[in-house]
């Protein structure tokens, strides 16, 4: 087995059973109850001055991977943390209350999403294990990211999409990255049933870029480590949900820090769903401890346009032993708030990554968010991957017929100003 590429004392746990299994990187389901599972690093000896360099690679003292292999990077994470004033200032006219208020901007990352984060890792180890063929399902960002750190790693690449539902700027990407598409008529969770259906029946001959595959979460987790490193512990960390498994991927995070003493407190997760694709945020609403499963999954922001979130037992997990909650926002409020990130802060997200503000709106507005706290917002992708969500918004147009009618109206604003 492929033991060497493994830290030593890392395992992996099922996370419905708790049964404990050596770091195969094969192995993705529970042998006993089918669950999946988890990986368990050491955090025993980390120090805050532990961490060299800068990016995912920085935390390399927290990540399973042993020190023999040699990253597939192009220097993803290191994401800009951005302090929104002018969303504080709105929110303290308007509501009355100020919290602090900063977006994790993951839309800076080589390929516009935070799944560099955890294909930098997964990338890593595939290309250690000379695996012969990788696959992945997609809504896009996945797609836009597999398809790019297996170009750099020599991998070749079959991605599986919901044809006709990928956004352009995605869709794009995965094109001239230059890996193979199968283009599968019906939703995303018919491309990620055919993916772990033949995952299962290939016996090792295709390995999964999916996040059923723990090792790639393990990427994902930094986020959580650059926001306590650059601002401490914030009461709430808002974050977009499709699959569930990021935002367990960020609670992870924050308690390998706290497990390590490096923090003293937790963050309250809060996990956003669209109306239209919420199997999570509905189940939450009624108390139940399964997800209420969507067969047709519609929204506006492609990203979480998901009705059987394959991490639902993690994501569930997270937002409950956090103390947080989920919640479920329209597209017309995405869409607003996409805007308003956009033309209030700068910040371009597309709409499942806008979501995030979106429920904040909700949650101040109900109290649940108060005067005293901080609150991080996961901005999850590029406002460029989706150029039609972008045109949905508005500004001013004026046309002029030659270059001196343009200066003439130019000349009459500025007159105006
Ligand atoms: C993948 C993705 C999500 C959802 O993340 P999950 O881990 O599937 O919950 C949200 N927003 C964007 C932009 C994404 O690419
Ligand atoms: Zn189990």
């Amino acid at each position: 087995m492929a033991l060497w590429m493994f830290r030593r004392g890392v395992v992996l746990r099922c996370v419905n059973c708790g049964e404990i299994y050596e770091p195969d990187p094969f192995l993705f389901k529970c042998r006993k109850c089918g669950s999946l599972l988890e990986v368990l690093v050491p955090v025993e000896g980390v120090s805050w001055s532990s961490f060299r360099g800068r990016g995912v690679w920085r935390y390399r003292p927290l990540l399973p991977v042993s020190d023999d292999v040699k990253p597939v990077t192009m220097g993803e994470g290191g994401t800009p943390l951005i302090r929104c004033e002018n969303i504080e200032a709105w929110l303290r006219d308007r509501y009355g209350v100020a919290p602090r208020v900063y977006v994790k901007f993951e839309g800076a990352n080589p390929t516009g999403s935070f799944k560099d984060r955890g294909m930098t890792v997964i990338a890593s180890i595939a290309r250690s294990l000379r695996v012969k063929l990788v696959a992945a399902a997609s809504t896009g960002n996945t797609a836009s990211s597999a398809a790019a750190y297996t170009a750099r790693a020599g991998l070749k690449m079959v991605l599986v999409l919901p044809k006709g539902k990928v956004a352009k700027g995605k869709l794009g990407q995965s094109i001239l990255y230059g890996a193979t598409i199968i283009e599968v008529d019906g939703s995303f969770d018919d491309a990620m049933k055919a993916v772990q259906d033949a995952v299962e029946a290939s016996k090792g001959g295709i390995y999964p870029f999916n996040s059923f595959n723990p090792w790639r979460l393990e990427g994902q987790k930094t986020i959580a480590f650059e926001i306590a490193e650059e601002i401490g512990v914030p009461d709430f960390v808002i974050v977009p949900v499709g699959n569930g498994g990021n935002i367990s991927a960020i609670w992870k995070g924050f308690n390998e820090l706290h497990k390590a003493g490096l923090i003293d407190k937790l963050p309250r997760m809060v996990g956003v769903q669209a109306e239209g694709a919420a199997p999570l945020a509905t189940a939450f609403e009624k108390g139940l401890d399964k997800p209420l499963f969507v067969d047709k999954p519609e929204t506006v922001a492609t990203a979480i346009r998901i009705g059987r979130p394959v991490n639902w037992m993690k994501a569930l997990r997270a937002v409950k032993e956090s103390g947080g909650l989920f919640t479920k926002v329209s597209d017309d409020e995405i869409l607003s708030a996409m805007r308003m990130l956009a033309s209030m802060e700068g910040v371009g997200a597309e709409p499942a990554g806008a979501s995030s503000l979106a429920g904040l709106l909700k949650l101040v507005e109900d109290g649940t968010i108060g005067n005293n706290d901080t609150v991080v917002l996961v901005a999850t992708g590029h406002a460029l991957k989706d150029p039609d969500a972008m045109l949905r918004a508005s500004t001013k147009m004026l046309h002029a017929s030659s270059s001196s009618e343009a200066a003439k109206l130019l000349l009459e604003m500025a007159e105006k100003s």
